[in-house]
Protein backbone atom coordinates (compact mmCIF):
# COMPACT_ATOMS: atom_id res chain seq x y z
CA UNK A 1 0.00 0.00 0.00
CA UNK A 2 1.44 3.45 -0.76
CA UNK A 3 1.62 5.99 1.51
CA UNK A 4 2.97 9.43 0.33
CA UNK A 5 4.04 10.40 3.36
CA UNK A 6 6.93 7.76 3.07
CA UNK A 7 9.56 9.37 0.82
CA UNK A 8 10.34 6.66 -0.49
CA UNK A 9 6.78 5.58 -1.76
CA UNK A 10 7.05 9.27 -3.27
CA UNK A 11 10.02 8.77 -5.45
CA UNK A 12 8.34 5.42 -6.32
CA UNK A 13 5.55 7.06 -7.75
CA UNK A 14 7.32 10.47 -8.73
CA UNK A 15 10.83 9.58 -10.45
CA UNK A 16 11.90 8.10 -13.51
CA UNK A 17 13.94 5.16 -13.94
CA UNK A 18 16.81 6.75 -14.58
CA UNK A 19 16.51 9.25 -11.02
CA UNK A 20 19.23 8.63 -8.61
CA UNK A 21 16.40 6.80 -5.90
CA UNK A 22 17.20 7.15 -1.91
CA UNK A 23 16.48 3.34 -1.62
CA UNK A 24 19.88 2.96 -4.06
CA UNK A 25 22.47 5.46 -1.63
CA UNK A 26 25.48 3.72 -0.97
CA UNK A 27 24.96 5.41 2.48
CA UNK A 28 27.30 7.53 4.63
CA UNK A 29 30.89 6.54 5.65
CA UNK A 30 29.61 6.65 9.46
CA UNK A 31 26.08 4.94 9.10
CA UNK A 32 23.12 6.34 10.35
CA UNK A 33 19.52 5.14 11.49
CA UNK A 34 17.01 6.29 8.91
CA UNK A 35 15.34 9.35 9.60
CA UNK A 36 11.46 9.02 10.37
CA UNK A 37 10.57 11.11 7.25
CA UNK A 38 13.36 12.88 5.64
CA UNK A 39 14.91 10.90 3.13
CA UNK A 40 19.08 10.81 2.83
CA UNK A 41 19.24 13.59 0.17
CA UNK A 42 17.07 15.99 2.21
CA UNK A 43 19.28 15.93 5.23
CA UNK A 44 22.20 16.08 3.59
CA UNK A 45 20.40 19.39 2.03
CA UNK A 46 19.79 20.42 5.64
CA UNK A 47 22.72 19.74 6.71
CA UNK A 48 25.10 21.90 4.16
CA UNK A 49 21.93 24.45 4.52
CA UNK A 50 22.87 24.90 8.32
CA UNK A 51 26.82 24.64 7.63
CA UNK A 52 28.54 27.35 8.74
CA UNK A 53 30.91 27.58 5.64
CA UNK A 54 27.53 27.73 3.57
CA UNK A 55 26.52 31.08 5.59
CA UNK A 56 29.51 32.92 4.72
CA UNK A 57 28.48 32.38 1.50
CA UNK A 58 26.83 35.82 1.84
CA UNK A 59 30.19 37.54 2.32
CA UNK A 60 31.76 36.15 -0.57
CA UNK A 61 31.72 37.96 -4.25
CA UNK A 62 30.42 36.31 -7.34
CA UNK A 63 31.74 38.36 -9.55
CA UNK A 64 31.38 41.84 -8.17
CA UNK A 65 32.43 43.40 -4.74
CA UNK A 66 30.92 45.30 -1.74
CA UNK A 67 32.97 48.47 -3.15
CA UNK A 68 30.46 48.44 -6.20
CA UNK A 69 27.41 48.71 -4.46
CA UNK A 70 24.92 46.37 -2.63
CA UNK A 71 22.60 45.41 -5.52
CA UNK A 72 24.52 42.75 -7.38
CA UNK A 73 24.70 38.89 -6.60
CA UNK A 74 26.57 37.27 -3.63
CA UNK A 75 27.96 33.68 -3.88
CA UNK A 76 25.10 32.97 -1.33
CA UNK A 77 22.30 34.49 -3.95
CA UNK A 78 23.66 32.43 -6.75
CA UNK A 79 23.86 29.63 -5.13
CA UNK A 80 19.87 29.98 -4.42
CA UNK A 81 19.72 30.94 -7.95
CA UNK A 82 21.49 27.75 -9.14
CA UNK A 83 19.13 25.93 -6.98
CA UNK A 84 15.76 27.61 -8.20
CA UNK A 85 16.68 26.75 -11.73
CA UNK A 86 18.24 22.90 -10.62
CA UNK A 87 14.78 22.11 -8.98
CA UNK A 88 12.62 23.01 -11.94
CA UNK A 89 14.71 20.50 -14.24
CA UNK A 90 15.11 18.36 -11.73
CA UNK A 91 11.01 17.83 -11.53
CA UNK A 92 10.28 18.16 -15.06
CA UNK A 93 12.96 15.30 -16.31
CA UNK A 94 11.53 13.45 -13.13
CA UNK A 95 15.22 13.24 -11.11
CA UNK A 96 15.14 13.65 -7.49
CA UNK A 97 15.27 16.63 -6.12
CA UNK A 98 16.21 16.34 -3.00
CA UNK A 99 20.00 15.23 -4.49
CA UNK A 100 19.69 17.89 -6.65
CA UNK A 101 18.86 20.53 -4.08
CA UNK A 102 21.57 18.76 -2.06
CA UNK A 103 24.29 19.73 -4.70
CA UNK A 104 23.72 22.67 -5.97
CA UNK A 105 23.91 23.96 -2.51
CA UNK A 106 27.32 22.46 -2.02
CA UNK A 107 28.46 23.65 -5.56
CA UNK A 108 30.14 27.42 -4.59
CA UNK A 109 30.68 26.07 -0.90
CA UNK A 110 34.58 25.63 -0.81
CA UNK A 111 35.38 29.41 -3.15
CA UNK A 112 37.53 31.36 -1.29
CA UNK A 113 36.94 35.01 -1.01
CA UNK A 114 37.23 37.89 -3.74
CA UNK A 115 36.17 35.17 -6.61
CA UNK A 116 37.99 33.63 -9.13
CA UNK A 117 40.73 36.04 -8.88
CA UNK A 118 40.87 34.85 -5.06
CA UNK A 119 41.22 31.60 -6.44
CA UNK A 120 43.96 32.42 -8.78
CA UNK A 121 46.25 33.81 -6.57
CA UNK A 122 45.79 31.12 -4.06
CA UNK A 123 46.54 28.86 -6.33
CA UNK A 124 49.86 30.43 -7.37
CA UNK A 125 50.76 30.73 -3.05
CA UNK A 126 49.90 27.13 -2.83
CA UNK A 127 51.84 25.96 -6.45
CA UNK A 128 53.95 23.63 -4.13
CA UNK A 129 51.23 21.43 -2.94
CA UNK A 130 49.59 21.14 -6.38
CA UNK A 131 47.50 24.74 -6.05
CA UNK A 132 44.09 25.51 -5.38
CA UNK A 133 40.60 23.88 -6.02
CA UNK A 134 37.32 25.68 -4.82
CA UNK A 135 35.76 22.55 -6.01
CA UNK A 136 38.29 20.59 -3.78
CA UNK A 137 38.05 22.02 -0.98
CA UNK A 138 34.33 22.15 -1.11
CA UNK A 139 34.54 18.47 -0.26
CA UNK A 140 37.48 19.17 2.28
CA UNK A 141 34.86 21.51 4.07
CA UNK A 142 32.14 19.11 4.25
CA UNK A 143 34.26 15.92 5.27
CA UNK A 144 36.95 17.58 7.39
CA UNK A 145 36.07 21.49 8.64
CA UNK A 146 32.43 21.54 9.71
CA UNK A 147 32.21 20.24 13.33
CA UNK A 148 28.60 19.44 14.11
CA UNK A 149 28.77 16.18 15.60
CA UNK A 150 30.70 14.65 18.61
CA UNK A 151 31.50 11.29 16.56
CA UNK A 152 32.74 12.57 13.90
CA UNK A 153 34.29 15.44 11.75
CA UNK A 154 32.26 16.69 8.83
CA UNK A 155 28.87 16.56 8.00
CA UNK A 156 28.88 12.97 7.08
CA UNK A 157 26.89 13.59 3.74
CA UNK A 158 25.56 10.35 1.67
CA UNK A 159 27.81 8.95 -0.72
CA UNK A 160 26.29 10.40 -4.05
CA UNK A 161 26.36 14.01 -2.47
CA UNK A 162 30.07 13.52 -2.07
CA UNK A 163 30.65 11.99 -5.47
CA UNK A 164 28.56 14.58 -7.51
CA UNK A 165 30.76 17.52 -5.46
CA UNK A 166 33.90 15.19 -6.55
CA UNK A 167 32.52 14.88 -10.05
CA UNK A 168 32.91 18.68 -10.75
CA UNK A 169 36.38 18.68 -8.35
CA UNK A 170 37.77 15.31 -11.10
CA UNK A 171 35.94 16.03 -14.09
CA UNK A 172 38.18 12.43 -15.01
CA UNK A 173 35.37 10.29 -15.10
CA UNK A 174 34.73 11.32 -18.98
CA UNK A 175 38.07 9.87 -19.81
CA UNK A 176 36.63 6.57 -18.90
CA UNK A 177 33.12 7.15 -20.65
CA UNK A 178 31.45 6.83 -17.68
CA UNK A 179 28.77 9.95 -17.23
CA UNK A 180 27.70 12.03 -13.67
CA UNK A 181 24.77 11.31 -12.25
CA UNK A 182 22.04 13.58 -14.32
CA UNK A 183 21.88 15.17 -11.18
CA UNK A 184 24.98 15.97 -11.01
CA UNK A 185 24.86 17.27 -14.79
CA UNK A 186 21.57 19.54 -14.45
CA UNK A 187 23.54 21.33 -11.79
CA UNK A 188 26.18 21.88 -13.74
CA UNK A 189 24.19 23.04 -16.43
CA UNK A 190 21.98 25.38 -13.66
CA UNK A 191 25.17 26.98 -12.66
CA UNK A 192 25.92 28.33 -15.78
CA UNK A 193 22.74 29.37 -17.22
CA UNK A 194 22.11 31.38 -13.69
CA UNK A 195 25.42 33.05 -13.79
CA UNK A 196 25.38 34.55 -17.31
CA UNK A 197 21.95 35.60 -17.33
CA UNK A 198 22.83 37.11 -13.52
CA UNK A 199 25.81 38.48 -14.63
CA UNK A 200 24.36 40.26 -17.66
CA UNK A 201 21.71 41.59 -15.02
CA UNK A 202 24.15 43.00 -12.31
CA UNK A 203 26.52 44.83 -15.54
CA UNK A 204 22.97 46.19 -16.82
CA UNK A 205 22.27 47.51 -13.67
CA UNK A 206 26.06 48.81 -12.97
CA UNK A 207 26.20 50.72 -16.10
CA UNK A 208 29.42 47.76 -17.51
CA UNK A 209 27.21 46.64 -20.24
CA UNK A 210 24.25 48.40 -22.51
CA UNK A 211 21.31 46.76 -24.28
CA UNK A 212 22.51 48.26 -27.76
CA UNK A 213 26.17 46.25 -26.76
CA UNK A 214 24.15 42.89 -26.01
CA UNK A 215 22.17 43.12 -29.07
CA UNK A 216 24.78 41.80 -31.40
CA UNK A 217 24.33 38.43 -29.57
CA UNK A 218 22.00 36.01 -31.19
CA UNK A 219 20.68 34.76 -27.66
CA UNK A 220 19.88 38.28 -26.70
CA UNK A 221 18.09 39.23 -29.61
CA UNK A 222 15.73 36.35 -29.66
CA UNK A 223 15.57 36.83 -25.93
CA UNK A 224 14.35 40.41 -26.90
CA UNK A 225 11.86 39.48 -29.39
CA UNK A 226 10.27 37.13 -26.78
CA UNK A 227 10.02 40.62 -24.88
CA UNK A 228 8.68 42.18 -27.48
CA UNK A 229 5.74 39.52 -28.14
CA UNK A 230 4.78 39.14 -24.67
CA UNK A 231 4.85 43.52 -24.89
CA UNK A 232 2.69 43.81 -27.72
CA UNK A 233 0.26 40.86 -26.27
CA UNK A 234 0.22 43.10 -22.71
CA UNK A 235 -1.91 45.88 -23.16
CA UNK A 236 -2.49 48.60 -20.07
CA UNK A 237 0.45 47.86 -18.16
CA UNK A 238 3.03 49.27 -21.41
CA UNK A 239 3.42 52.61 -21.13
CA UNK A 240 5.91 53.20 -23.87
CA UNK A 241 7.63 51.48 -26.77
CA UNK A 242 10.32 53.72 -28.16
CA UNK A 243 12.06 52.15 -31.99
CA UNK A 244 15.10 51.93 -29.40
CA UNK A 245 15.28 48.51 -27.79
CA UNK A 246 16.74 49.51 -24.26
CA UNK A 247 14.08 52.75 -23.97
CA UNK A 248 11.39 50.80 -23.49
CA UNK A 249 9.86 50.25 -20.45
CA UNK A 250 7.00 48.28 -18.74
CA UNK A 251 5.61 50.41 -15.42
CA UNK A 252 7.86 49.19 -12.51
CA UNK A 253 10.05 46.39 -14.69
CA UNK A 254 12.51 47.76 -16.49
CA UNK A 255 13.91 46.31 -19.83
CA UNK A 256 16.82 44.48 -17.86
CA UNK A 257 14.61 42.28 -15.91
CA UNK A 258 12.26 41.20 -18.53
CA UNK A 259 15.23 40.66 -20.65
CA UNK A 260 16.92 38.30 -18.34
CA UNK A 261 13.78 37.02 -17.22
CA UNK A 262 14.11 35.25 -21.02
CA UNK A 263 17.35 34.54 -21.10
CA UNK A 264 17.14 32.42 -18.54
CA UNK A 265 13.41 30.77 -19.35
CA UNK A 266 14.48 29.93 -23.59
CA UNK A 267 17.93 28.40 -22.36
CA UNK A 268 16.07 26.26 -19.83
CA UNK A 269 12.64 25.45 -21.98
CA UNK A 270 15.62 24.48 -24.76
CA UNK A 271 17.65 22.15 -22.18
CA UNK A 272 14.53 20.42 -20.89
CA UNK A 273 13.12 19.80 -24.95
CA UNK A 274 16.57 18.77 -25.37
CA UNK A 275 17.30 16.21 -22.86
CA UNK A 276 13.68 15.13 -22.69
CA UNK A 277 14.80 13.71 -26.52
CA UNK A 278 18.14 12.34 -25.09
CA UNK A 279 16.59 10.66 -22.17
CA UNK A 280 14.33 8.64 -24.88
CA UNK A 281 16.53 6.01 -24.84
CA UNK A 282 16.96 5.88 -20.90
CA UNK A 283 13.60 4.84 -20.24
CA UNK A 284 13.78 1.83 -18.20
CA UNK A 285 17.59 2.31 -17.04
CA UNK A 286 18.27 2.75 -13.45
CA UNK A 287 20.53 5.88 -12.30
CA UNK A 288 23.95 3.37 -13.04
CA UNK A 289 22.71 2.27 -15.94
CA UNK A 290 22.70 5.69 -17.64
CA UNK A 291 26.06 6.59 -15.98
CA UNK A 292 27.77 3.61 -17.91
CA UNK A 293 25.60 4.02 -21.29
CA UNK A 294 27.77 7.36 -20.94
CA UNK A 295 24.41 9.42 -21.52
CA UNK A 296 24.61 12.65 -21.39
CA UNK A 297 21.74 16.03 -21.06
CA UNK A 298 22.22 19.36 -22.83
CA UNK A 299 21.12 22.16 -24.91
CA UNK A 300 20.83 22.24 -28.19
CA UNK A 301 23.52 23.06 -30.43
CA UNK A 302 21.59 26.24 -31.75
CA UNK A 303 21.82 27.13 -27.78
CA UNK A 304 24.88 25.74 -27.13
CA UNK A 305 26.56 27.80 -29.73
CA UNK A 306 24.61 31.13 -28.63
CA UNK A 307 26.02 30.54 -24.89
CA UNK A 308 29.66 30.03 -26.01
CA UNK A 309 29.40 33.49 -27.70
CA UNK A 310 27.18 34.83 -24.94
CA UNK A 311 30.03 33.83 -22.39
CA UNK A 312 33.13 34.85 -24.64
CA UNK A 313 31.42 38.51 -24.73
CA UNK A 314 30.78 38.40 -20.97
CA UNK A 315 34.79 37.73 -20.54
CA UNK A 316 35.98 40.62 -22.16
CA UNK A 317 33.01 43.03 -21.61
CA UNK A 318 32.43 42.83 -18.43
CA UNK A 319 35.03 40.04 -16.14
CA UNK A 320 38.17 42.71 -17.91
CA UNK A 321 36.05 45.49 -17.26
CA UNK A 322 38.13 48.42 -16.13
CA UNK A 323 36.16 49.60 -13.44
CA UNK A 324 36.92 45.86 -12.16
CA UNK A 325 40.35 45.29 -12.93
CA UNK A 326 41.84 47.41 -10.21
CA UNK A 327 39.34 46.19 -7.68
CA UNK A 328 40.27 42.25 -8.63
CA UNK A 329 44.14 43.35 -8.58
CA UNK A 330 44.15 44.94 -5.05
CA UNK A 331 41.89 42.21 -3.85
CA UNK A 332 44.82 39.96 -5.41
CA UNK A 333 47.36 41.69 -3.52
CA UNK A 334 45.72 41.16 -0.07
CA UNK A 335 45.24 37.71 -0.29
CA UNK A 336 49.00 37.43 -1.76
CA UNK A 337 50.29 39.45 1.39
CA UNK A 338 48.01 37.80 4.09
CA UNK A 339 49.72 34.06 2.35
CA UNK A 340 52.99 35.08 2.78
CA UNK A 341 52.91 36.40 5.68
CA UNK A 342 51.41 33.92 7.60
CA UNK A 343 54.02 31.44 5.35
CA UNK A 344 56.29 33.70 7.22
CA UNK A 345 54.88 33.56 11.02
CA UNK A 346 52.85 29.76 11.18
CA UNK A 347 52.22 30.26 14.61
CA UNK A 348 49.95 33.56 13.38
CA UNK A 349 47.71 31.08 12.47
CA UNK A 350 44.44 30.17 14.92
CA UNK A 351 45.12 27.10 17.18
CA UNK A 352 42.58 24.86 14.94
CA UNK A 353 44.63 25.09 11.66
CA UNK A 354 48.31 24.85 13.72
CA UNK A 355 47.02 20.98 14.81
CA UNK A 356 45.85 20.89 11.15
CA UNK A 357 49.54 21.30 10.37
CA UNK A 358 50.84 18.69 12.18
CA UNK A 359 49.50 16.19 9.72
CA UNK A 360 49.69 18.05 6.52
CA UNK A 361 52.26 21.23 4.86
CA UNK A 362 51.47 24.32 6.38
CA UNK A 363 51.19 25.75 2.84
CA UNK A 364 48.24 23.65 2.63
CA UNK A 365 46.66 24.97 5.81
CA UNK A 366 47.04 28.49 5.53
CA UNK A 367 45.57 28.17 2.28
CA UNK A 368 42.58 26.39 4.01
CA UNK A 369 42.41 28.89 6.42
CA UNK A 370 42.24 32.47 3.88
CA UNK A 371 39.93 30.02 1.56
CA UNK A 372 37.37 29.61 3.95
CA UNK A 373 37.26 33.28 4.86
CA UNK A 374 34.49 36.08 3.68
CA UNK A 375 35.75 39.03 1.46
CA UNK A 376 35.12 41.40 4.95
CA UNK A 377 36.70 38.74 7.27
CA UNK A 378 40.18 38.39 4.94
CA UNK A 379 40.38 42.00 4.42
CA UNK A 380 40.07 42.35 8.63
CA UNK A 381 42.47 39.41 9.19
CA UNK A 382 44.81 41.87 6.47
CA UNK A 383 44.58 45.01 8.66
CA UNK A 384 44.86 43.04 12.42
CA UNK A 385 48.10 41.67 10.87
CA UNK A 386 49.60 44.91 9.21
CA UNK A 387 48.03 46.53 12.81
CA UNK A 388 50.18 43.65 15.62
CA UNK A 389 53.11 41.93 14.73
CA UNK A 390 52.09 38.89 17.60
CA UNK A 391 49.67 36.82 18.58
CA UNK A 392 47.14 34.37 16.17
CA UNK A 393 44.96 36.05 13.96
CA UNK A 394 41.09 35.01 14.53
CA UNK A 395 39.39 31.70 13.69
CA UNK A 396 36.59 32.12 11.12
MG1 LIG B 1 28.43 28.53 -9.24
Amino acid sequence: MIDLRRYADREHLLLASYAMHSRDTEGRVHPEPPHAYRGPFGRDRDRILHSSAFRRLSGKMQVFTGEMGTYHRTRLTHTFEVASVARTIARVLRLNEDLTEALALLHDIGHPPFGHCGEDVLSECMAEVGGFSHNQFALTIVEQLEQRYHAFSGLNLSAETLAGQDTRAHKSEAAIGRAPLLEVQIVDLADSIAYDAHDVDDALQMGLLSVESLMQLGIIQRAMDRVRQKSSESTGRLTRISADPSKMEILGNPMRQLLVHELIDLQVSDLLKNSLEQLQVAEGMSADQVRDAGIRVGHSDEVMRERIELEQFLFDAVYRHPRLMPVRESAADRVATLFSALKAAPMRLPMRFRRRAETMPFVRVIGEYIAGMTDGFCDQQFENLSQSSHGPLADW
